[in-house]
């Protein structure tokens, strides 16, 4: 992948060699009784999920099994180097995307683009969804309108899952920003609404097709991307491939499962996954990725 004629985004937030917290307040096993009963006492006035409210408690609920106390996560080195090729390399791939969906979207759909931020953590984070983990795999909040992508998910894709290779990480945040793009489009929230109505089957269904409209979207990123900088190189779009096969639901399932994480529900086969990322990439149309009506 050609990479270098994107333009840099401004948007990743660096979050690594913070400590696992991310400035969670860790330690004294977790949330007081009293902060849980004011939380659920919000929750019940708001209507927002106590499981939102909580968000990083869960990480401390989780890895100490309630009851011991917590041992604080040790952070995992120094604050990052602001100019480590990964981080580089990344903020290329968003600059290329909302570069991409800056011209894109207003072209094909009338809705404006606004940037997600891109947060890189090691380890655990917080996020507007819940405590983020590095097992959760990478995923995009709807309520803060972040990416959240531990960096150990891309050596993982390399070691475990026989993917990786430039353009299959940039597919995976290009299908994260795809979330994105349906979240501006208004998707996210009427397949929310839709999944209220429905058993966990159907649920789980409308899921899938979200997911696969991600992998179409990032399809049709990669082509309006080559467009523009000529950044496909011979082997990249089987690379890609592999990778919507490679990471499929085994590893985002073992993701504690947040509030409206599109990425903690099944994916979807991985011939659909490649079926649909290659109709964006051949079509460039946001139109072509209706995989509700297909
Ligand atoms: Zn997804």
């Amino acid at each position: 992948m050609q990479y270098e004629n994107t333009p840099i985004s401004s948007n990743v937030e660096d979050r690594r060699g913070q400590g696992g917290g991310g400035g969670l307040p860790m330690g004294g096993g977790g949330l007081g009784i009293g902060a849980i009963i004011v939380i659920f006492a919000i929750s019940y006035f708001t209507g927002i999920s106590p499981q939102v409210l909580m968000g990083g408690a869960e990480i401390i609920a989780s890895h100490n099994g309630g009851g011991a106390p917590q041992t604080q996560p040790v952070s995992t080195g120094p604050a990052a180097d602001p100019n480590d090729p990964m981080r580089t390399f990344i903020a290329h791939v968003l600059g290329g995307t909302e570069a991409v969906w800056a011209t894109v979207l207003p072209e094909q759909t009338g809705v404006q683009y606004t940037p997600a931020p891109l947060v890189l953590y090691d380890g655990a984070t917080r996020s507007g969804c819940g405590g983020a983990r590095s097992a959760m795999g990478p995923f995009y909040c709807p309520i803060d309108k972040k990416v959240y992508l531990d960096t150990s998910f891309f050596r993982d894709m390399k070691t475990k899952y026989g993917g990786g290779g430039d353009f299959a990480y940039a597919y995976v945040i290009a299908h994260e920003i795809g979330h994105h793009v349906q979240d501006l489009l208004g998707i996210l929230d009427k397949v929310d609404a839709a999944k209220e109505r429905v058993g966990q089957t159907q649920a789980n269904a409308l899921s899938v097709r979200v997911e696969l409209m991600a992998d179409c979207l990032a399809g049709v990123w990669a082509a309006n991307a080559n467009q523009k900088w000529q950044i496909l190189e011979p082997g990249d779009i089987e690379k890609a491939l592999a990778t919507a096969q490679a990471i499929g639901d085994d590893r985002l399932q073992t993701a504690a499962r947040g509030y409206a994480v599109p990425d903690s529900f099944t994916h979807g086969s991985a011939a659909a996954r490649q079926q649909w990322l290659t109709t964006g990439l051949k079509s460039g149309q946001v139109a072509s990725c209706d995989t509700f009506s297909k």
